[in-house]
Order: structure tokens, then sequence, then C-alpha cells
């Protein structure tokens, strides 16, 4: 077990393919709203902080890398729920960073 998060090991199957579309789809609106908001701090400690506030804040979405298929207009994970949600993330790191 002390393997798994650097390995991704699991009964001795490499799991590597097993993915969180969530990740994938915060990341794209996190890099896009970025883009979008003047002044947020771009600091590795603050992405990765709106980058883990998002995700926490959203269903994951597990699923095969070899069989993966964007989902459309899935009801547990809309755009609009990505959107408020690293919106309200930039909105809390920005109020307090980690940082002075
Ligand atoms: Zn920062």
């Amino acid at each position: 077990m002390s393997d798994f998060f650097e390995e991704r090991v699991l009964l001795g199957y490499h799991i590597a393919y097993i993915n969180n579309q969530t990740e994938k789809t915060v990341a794209e609106e996190l890099e896009r709203a970025i883009n979008n908001i003047d002044g947020v701090c771009r600091c590795q400690l603050c992405v990765e902080d709106i980058f883990m506030l998002s995700l926490n804040s959203l269903p994951a979405r597990y699923r095969h890398s070899a069989t993966f298929r964007l989902v459309k207009n899935d009801p547990n994970l809309t755009d609009d729920m990505v959107k408020k949600a690293v919106a309200n993330a930039i909105a809390e790191v920005s109020a307090h960073p980690k940082h002075d």
C-alpha cells in the first residue's frame, strides 16, 4: 500500500489509466478563468490551492483512459458547476493566500 501514490499500483496492477475526468475539466476551466481575471496570483502554491479547492467541491468522475469518452451533459458535473467551483476557489485563495 505504501507505493500506491507514487507508483499507482493496486494488487500488483498498474492503474495509471484510471483518471478523474473532473481534474481535466477543472484544469481547462482554471486556465481559462485565470486568464480572464486580472490580479490573480499565479504562484505554484496559489494555483495548487485553487485546483484543490475546486476539485474538493466537485464530484470525482473516474474513467479508464482506454475507454475514455468525454461525457456530454453529465448532470453530475455540468459546465456551470465547474465554472462556479473554480470562480469560488479563485476568490477564496485570492482573499486568503497562504503567503504574504
Ligand atoms: Zn500565490
